[in-house]
């Protein structure tokens, strides 16, 4: 399947074209449908099958096709376990607005907070970070998540290995109204703190699971 066969805007068919990629991936050929529709998704896939376009393409889709819910809140929020994946994120991401009028901000632990809350006050439309800074600066009143079409927890076993919960669950309460989609995206299925967490923060999600990576 190609990703022109999804209803895909054309400025994002064509930073997938200078990406150089034509044929989506498994992951990203059953959750980018599933997701478009507006279903919650908890989805695994082995590493380096793609699963970044999987969230990021029916997020940047909605972004530019739909209105804002609010002015100032952002639309889409990626979280991750560390720096370095939220980076790697944070850098395909930056490829997809650059063709759009949208922004993007990463809000990385070990960053300046002073210029994260600066970068914060220029209502970006969508922020990748990890799990502690977002809060820290949820607390502070620098982010506001009231109008937070998509929540994206990728690589979420980790996250919870990493006692990220308390988080997890402070970012989903200040985000919790009926326009919220929720994808989420772990290595297992099987793990029992996943599955506790997705109980609490999906709404019907949709299983996808592909074990073969492309
Ligand atoms: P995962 O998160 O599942 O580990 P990534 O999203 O990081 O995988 O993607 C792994 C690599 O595959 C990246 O270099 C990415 O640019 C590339 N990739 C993603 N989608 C495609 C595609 N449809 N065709 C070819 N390469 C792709
Ligand atoms: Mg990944």
């Amino acid at each position: 399947m190609q990703f022109t066969e999804f209803s895909l805007d054309r400025r994002i068919i064509e930073t997938i074209n200078h990406m150089g990629f034509t044929e989506a991936t498994q992951i990203q050929q059953q959750a980018i449908p599933v997701a478009m529709v507006g279903r919650d998704l908890m989805a695994s896939s082995k590493t380096g099958s793609g699963k970044t376009l999987a969230f990021l393409l029916p997020a940047m889709q909605r972004v530019i096709s739909t209105k804002a819910l609010t002015k100032r809140d952002p639309r889409v929020l990626i979280l991750l376990p560390t720096r370095e994946l939220a980076q790697q994120v944070y850098s395909q991401l930056r490829l997809l607005v650059a063709n759009t009028r949208y922004k993007a901000v990463s809000i990385l632990g070990g960053e300046n907070f002073n210029d994260q809350a600066k970068a914060l006050a220029k209502d970006p439309h969508f922020i990748v970070g990890t799990p502690g800074r977002v809060t820290d600066h949820l607390f502070q009143k620098h982010l506001y998540l009231n109008g937070l079409e998509f929540l994206i927890l990728d690589e979420a076993d980790r996250m919870l290995d990493l006692g990220f919960a308390p988080q997890l669950r402070a970012i989903h309460k200040a985000a919790d109204h009926r326009r919220r989609q929720t994808l989420m995206f772990s290595a297992t299925l099987e793990h029992d703190e996943v599955n506790e967490i997705a109980a609490e923060l999906l709404k019907e999600p949709e299983h996808i699971l592909v074990d073969s990576g492309h």
